[in-house]
């Protein structure tokens, strides 16, 4: 008997347990006392999010010069601790889920639950481009407030084209040294010559540090695929990895504790960073409604509609259970950070199939951005308003068709959107530099937009389990359940 199947019947037994003493006073007392413990932690996620918005305001009220760097680098020492402890977590865990969900399911069902995850994640990602296409193209931010214009420093902004980016994209799911993907990633590097046309400058190619997630996706994917056809030879590695996968998991629910302090100290150092809120009166602040809008409607509309219409479920009570993962995301601005936080809520709280979301969560972290792909397009478009460029419908199906493909070449780090965009306003004939119309507020956006990426992860996990319940049934009673974590 496995740990899942033992978990699931004690439930039922508590259930029973309860209907029993159903008549007693203490009934609702007991009630309001249980949700509160099932939720305390996230209650006091969202109160460290507050917390720490109040005392990066108080702190940046009560000093007269403005806060240095190397103070606000005190502030945000806990944070920092904090945002380290779950990225050390990412790399075990994309490998282990990924590997032991694929060698513990059927090879026909691995390919079926892929297709189904992939499927919903492109389509909600494109749903996502054309939701903010249209809700820029409508308002028309760019066109909208006074003339101010915010420029940053554009130093650290590439020059790089389309084309390179997608086959950059495509060398990356291939890495040559699987341990080196583990922390750098290939990039092409153009060397600029005598000619003005981008196309015609040296090509080179350097490794930046930072992991390479798709290409240990594709690879740990592959792993699964051979140790699932390996069948009794390949039971040990896979048992390795299931093993490492359950340590993970348990590292995660003492980490997930520390959310409240080092989430409030993320936040606050966040606000004194901050120049002012004035950037927002003017067309910036049109952008900055437009994008949340969007955001707004992708996450609390579209999604939980298609969940409700594919599952007949609630989608609002999967929503509130996903609750700690969704203020993990707008507390690091990161989606990989959030993917240990994530699986936890799906599989204690949600009660999915630990299969499915070991399978489809790394996956739907790895190329499922609806949050970056809407702010991606509705960018690019402020963008071309601003500097007075009319676009076809041409350019906005190029538009879409970009933007889906930046997101799914943006980490799940932060601000990493800010750097696919580059790829978006390529297909406009905008240059890069013009990213830095929006670097202002840019950090608040991403916090945002991770929060919808999260969701649209998740809310794929949720429809998956649905669609494939019935194979697992069958799969159940032929292969044994992957145990749950503590
Ligand atoms: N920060 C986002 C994430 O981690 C990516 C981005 O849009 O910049 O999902």
């Amino acid at each position: 008997m496995t740990d899942t199947k033992v978990s699931r019947r004690s439930s039922l037994s508590n259930g029973i347990a309860e209907f029993q003493i159903e008549e007693t006073p203490e009934k609702n007392k007991n009630k309001c006392l249980g949700c509160l413990r099932t939720n305390l932690l996230t209650l006091l996620t969202v109160g460290g999010v507050v917390a720490g918005v109040a005392l990066g305001f108080i702190l940046k009220e009560t000093s007269s010069s403005p806060w240095t760097q190397r103070e606000i680098m005190y502030v945000n020492f806990v944070g920092d601790l904090f945002l380290r402890m779950l990225k050390s977590l990412i790399l075990p865990l994309i490998i282990s889920s990924l590997i032991s969900a694929i060698a513990n399911l059927d090879l026909s069902l691995s390919g079926r639950v892929a297709r189904r995850a992939v499927l919903f994640y492109l389509t909600t990602t494109f749903c996502s481009v054309v939701l903010g296409i249209i809700l820029v193209v409508s308002i028309r931010p760019g066109h909208r407030g006074g003339d101010e214009e915010h420029e940053a420093d554009p130093n650290d902004i590439r020059n790089t084209t389309t084309v390179d980016t997608l086959l950059d994209l495509v060398r990356n799911m291939v890495p040559s040294n699987i341990v080196q993907a583990a922390i750098q990633q290939y990039r092409t590097v153009l060397i600029p010559t005598n000619s003005n046309d981008i196309y015609e400058w040296k090509v080179s190619s350097e490794t930046i540090d930072g992991m390479n997630i798709l290409g240990l996706v594709v690879f740990s994917a592959l792993l699964g695929v051979a140790l699932a056809r390996l069948r009794d030879e390949g039971k040990p590695l896979a048992k390795f990895f299931q093993s490492l996968m359950t340590s993970m998991m348990t590292i995660t629910t003492w980490v997930i504790w520390l959310s409240p302090v080092g989430i409030l100290f993320l936040v606050a150092s966040k606000i004194l960073e901050m120049e002012s809120l004035d950037v927002l009166l003017g067309k910036l602040g049109f952008y900055f409604i437009t994008v949340v809008l969007g955001l707004f409607i992708q996450g609390f509309v579209v999604l939980p509609l298609l969940y409700l219409i594919m599952t007949r479920k609630n989608p609002m009570s999967f929503i509130s259970n996903l609750g700690q993962a969704l203020v993990t995301a707008f507390g690091t601005a990161s989606s990989s950070a959030t993917l240990p936080v994530a699986i936890q809520c799906l599989e204690e709280k949600s009660k999915l199939d630990p299969r499915i979301v070991r399978f489809c969560l790394p996956i739907g972290v790895t190329i499922n951005m609806d949050g970056t792909a809407l702010y991606e397009a509705v960018a690019a478009i402020f963008i071309a308003q601003v500097r007075g460029i009319s676009l076809s419908i041409g350019h906005l199906i190029a538009i879409s068709i970009t933007a889906t493909a930046a997101s799914i070449g943006a980490a799940g780090i932060p601000q990493a959107g800010l750097v696919t965009m580059v790829m978006v306003l390529d297909t406009v004939g905008l240059p890069a530099e013009d990213v830095s119309l929006i670097l202002a507020i840019d950090w608040l956006l991403d916090r945002l937009r991770t929060t919808i990426n999260v969701m649209g992860d998740s809310f794929g996990a949720g429809i998956v389990h649905h669609l494939s319940k019935k194979d697992l049934e069958k799969l159940d009673d032929t292969i044994p359940d992957i145990p749950v974590h503590p």
